[in-house]
């Protein structure tokens, strides 16, 4: 396995692999949700490459760009039992030199949930991970749909810029009790970590109250609502229950339907979504 900084190197290194080429861009700290993606990648493509790269221009000036995890040993070693060919880390000033001033908009998507409470996040993420894809040039590239959302625009993004590649969505990897993994997950102490679970207890609650055949969508973020209200700990950012190709709210649950929320637990912002079918 190759740990490559420079994009001169990853460009020059990434003509003698044998193709296709799969890609999975992360922030490292990696988990069983990350590996999720890798191995995917592994198993449909000659070869892998994973990029670690805690994006600046994505974290907001109040959110936790400095305090997010990180751990590139440990991220390294699990990549390289994964038999990744290449882990590309570029520092910020190699992405972001002086006077970079060329920025990527995806509009409507962007504007509501994340976008919401998160103005210039989508524009980080979009331009990066545009960055990384001229860089990499991979045939497929996996994305998780843990981040349901971003999902959603890297697709659009791609669609609309006639990027020449496939992405791949890749289903959310819980922990046993239903947790979401999650970088951010190491965040919470113990009781935070119990706190944690109203997320998918919310979300198992609107599967199972559309399973009985409750189509009334503002019903379902009601009932949401007052589950995760009765846990002290949790602070409610948004529950939404969206259509999953436009993200506007439904009055009326029409399958599929994305099922998102964002809770603070303590300092901690955590998203998660199921899809209602
Ligand atoms: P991050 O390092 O948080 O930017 O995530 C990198 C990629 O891993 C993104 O495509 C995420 O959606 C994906 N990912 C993160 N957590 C999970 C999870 N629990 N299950 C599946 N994919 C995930």
């Amino acid at each position: 396995m190759k740990v490559v900084e420079k994009i001169s190197e990853m460009r020059r290194l990434r003509q003698r692999l044998a193709r296709p080429v799969g890609f999975v861009p992360t922030m490292g700290y990696l988990h069983e949700g990350h590996l999720a993606l890798v191995k995917r990648a592994r198993a449909e493509n000659s070869s892998v490459v994973a990029s670690i790269f805690v994006n600046p221009t994505q974290f907001g000036p109040q959110e936790d760009y400095e305090q997010y995890p990180r751990d590139h040993q440990l991220d390294l070693s699990i990549l390289a039992k994964e038999r990744t060919d290449i882990v590309f880390m570029p520092s910020v000033s190699e992405m972001y030199p002086a006077r970079f001033n060329s920025w990527l908009e995806v509009s409507r998507v962007t504007e509501r949930l994340e976008g919401a409470t998160r103005p210039a996040h989508f524009r980080g993420v979009a331009t990066v991970v545009a960055k990384l894809f001229n860089i990499v040039e991979p045939a497929r590239t996996y994305f998780g749909q843990k981040d349901a959302q971003q999902l959603l625009v890297i697709k659009k993004m791609a669609a609309d810029l006639n990027m020449n590649l496939e992405i791949i969505a890749v289903p959310t990897v819980r922990e046993d009790d239903g947790l979401a993994m999650s970088s951010r997950n190491i965040n919470l102490n113990p009781q935070q970590r119990r706190a944690a679970l109203v997320l998918y207890q919310a979300l198992s609650l609107a599967q199972q109250l559309w399973s009985q055949g409750e189509k009334d969508a503002e019903r379902i973020r009601q009932e949401m609502i007052t589950l995760i209200k009765q846990e002290p700990l949790a602070a409610i950012d948004y529950v939404s229950i969206a259509d999953t190709e436009t993200l506007d709210e439904l009055d009326t649950v029409k399958p599929p339907a994305l099922v998102s929320l964002a809770v603070n637990i303590g300092k901690t912002r955590l998203i998660d979504n199921v899809v209602l079918e």
